[in-house]
């Protein structure tokens, strides 16, 4: 049976390009390594662009905010609860700092107008700063006018945002540790980075798209079960691509672990970048300072999954453990030298008979390297952390697993288990995502295309980089 497209990775990126070219008529098929489907929820924002290309309202999409978004656990015991409505933040901001309370609405209006920026330009291709096509030039003028159109301050508050840390940003705005530790621990998701590293506040707006104003933490959704169910392209689990082939500098097909050989005029891979071009593209077909610079890449995977499973219901919806900026920074100094925090940051979403936290920082190889015993020392830090900030949580876990960024790298094949594909730092952004020259989701190899979270608009825009392959892949063809 011969195909159009063959697409790797059954991701919420490969599997919305693989629907997006489906839906143009072409024949897709769909080569997944991992032999099961993991549907499991996931938070993040899914873009107006990708709802309606896929028409995913129809299909029982569900975008739940989190309520409390974060739960700050506070020194002297209680908890900063900040929601989904506005008031009732500011109310409980104001028992800790009036003075924050009073500032809080007009920050989150600030962030918001620079959030919606993001969205804009996460919604279409990567701006190409070298371009001189006449096309291109007018969107680029465009893309300026649509964040002047947001007024003077907004675009004064994005160039100055851009380069700056999170903690500066937000010593300039409040006074409250507990506040400040809720937005710190948002900036630095699946970075290595502390909240005081360059770059960590445009993390933070990053980590706001798809929110409403005064919420930080995007919504969870059922995007990747309902991807799953789409009808209209074949998935074939349990199958490993090996090799990417490649005659007369355009991709011929794919090459299974098994032997199998399957062609097809159209590659889109939903692996990260490093793994495409490095690992299963025939050498041979890249300029070497291409390679040199994909291989250079960073993907330092510094997040551990924890599940916990209780026998009863856990005394919190959410919990963030690690109460000021200070703290979130000594987590990450561990990291620098390579040792899993003593003292992580622990953001913990309580969920049907058991506790999912997201647990940082964990480096993908710490010193001593990552054993059982290793796992085991996490799963009773993360447990004893959660019990100081609940009392009497510990008492309720019977089991604690640990996925830490070396298992992802072995289940996903994720460069450096990193999450993203590729951590969202300013010089791998917009053009420069994966690489400068690449953003565009084509490769130098004819036919291969890009499709995973490791290009444009990246992690946590769910579907989006999918989306914009598939495009960037039809108008090629
Ligand atoms: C602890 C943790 C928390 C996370 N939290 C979030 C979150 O809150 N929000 C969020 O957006 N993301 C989160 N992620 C990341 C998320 O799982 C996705 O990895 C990410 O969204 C990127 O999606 P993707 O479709 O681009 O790639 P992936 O989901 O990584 O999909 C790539 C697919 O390609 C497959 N593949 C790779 N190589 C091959 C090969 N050679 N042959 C065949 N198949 C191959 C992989 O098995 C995988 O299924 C989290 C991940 C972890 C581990």
């Amino acid at each position: 049976m011969s195909h159009d497209a063959i697409v790797i990775g059954a991701g919420i990126n490969g599997l919305a390009a693989a629907h997006v070219l489906a839906r143009k008529g072409r024949k897709v098929l769909v080569l997944e390594q991992r032999a099961a489907a993991d549907a499991a929820p996931m938070a993040g924002w899914v873009p107006p662009a990708v709802f309606r290309a896929l028409h995913l309202k129809r299909r029982g999409l569900t975008v739940e905010p989190l309520e409390p978004w974060a739960s700050v656990a506070l020194d002297g015991g209680g908890r900063l609860d900040l929601g989904q409505d506005m008031p009732a933040s500011v109310a409980a901001i104001q028992r800790l700092s009036p003075t924050d309370a009073g500032q809080w609405p007009s920050f989150c209006a600030r962030m918001r107008r620079l959030a919606s920026v993001l969205e804009d330009l996460y919604q279409e291709p990567a701006p190409d700063v070298e371009t001189t096509a006449f096309g291109e030039l007018f969107r680029l003028g465009m893309l300026g006018l649509k964040v002047r159109r947001r007024g003077r301050q907004a675009t004064i508050d994005l160039l100055r945002l851009l380069p700056m840390s999170a903690a500066e940003l937000l010593d300039e705005w409040f006074e409250c540790d507990a506040l400040k530790a809720a937005l710190g621990a948002a900036s630095i998701r699946h970075l290595c980075q502390g909240p005081r590293g360059g770059g960590t506040a445009f993390s933070l707006l990053h980590h706001h798209t798809g929110c409403r104003a005064g919420v930080f933490r995007q919504p969870r959704t059922n995007v990747q079960a309902v991807l799953d169910q789409l009808p209209g392209v074949e998935i074939r689990r349990g199958a490993r691509v090996s090799r990417i082939t490649v005659r007369g500098g355009r991709a011929t097909g794919v090459v299974l672990q098994n032997g199998d050989e399957i062609a097809a005029p159209l590659v889109l891979s939903g692996a990260d970048p490093r793994t495409t071009l490095v690992d299963l593209l025939e050498p041979g077909w890249l300029d070497p300072e291409l390679v040199r610079a994909v291989r250079n890449i960073k993907s330092r995977g510094v997040t551990a999954r924890a599940t916990l499973f209780v026998d009863r219901p856990a005394p919190f919806r959410t919990l963030t453990v690690g109460g000021s900026l200070t703290y979130l920074e000594r987590a990450y100094d561990d990291a620098k030298y390579g040792r899993v925090s003593a003292r992580p940051v622990i953001a913990a979403d309580a969920q049907d008979g058991r506790v999912v936290a997201e647990v940082q920082y964990v480096p993908h190889a710490p010193a001593g390297g990552w054993t059982d015993a290793a796992r085991q020392a996490l799963g009773e830090t993360v447990t004893r952390r959660l019990d100081e900030a609940a009392p009497g949580f510990a008492a309720t876990v019977t089991e604690a697993r640990i996925e830490a960024p070396g298992d992802l790298a072995a289940t996903l094949g994720l460069s450096g288990g990193h999450a993203y594909h590729g951590e969202l730092t300013l010089d791998q952004i917009l053009f420069m995502r994966p690489v400068a020259g690449m953003s565009r989701h084509a490769t130098p190899v004819g036919g291969l295309f890009l499709a995973g979270s490791g290009t444009h608009p990246g992690g946590a825009v769910l579907g989006g980089a999918g989306l914009l392959a598939a495009r960037a892949a039809l108008a090629a063809s």
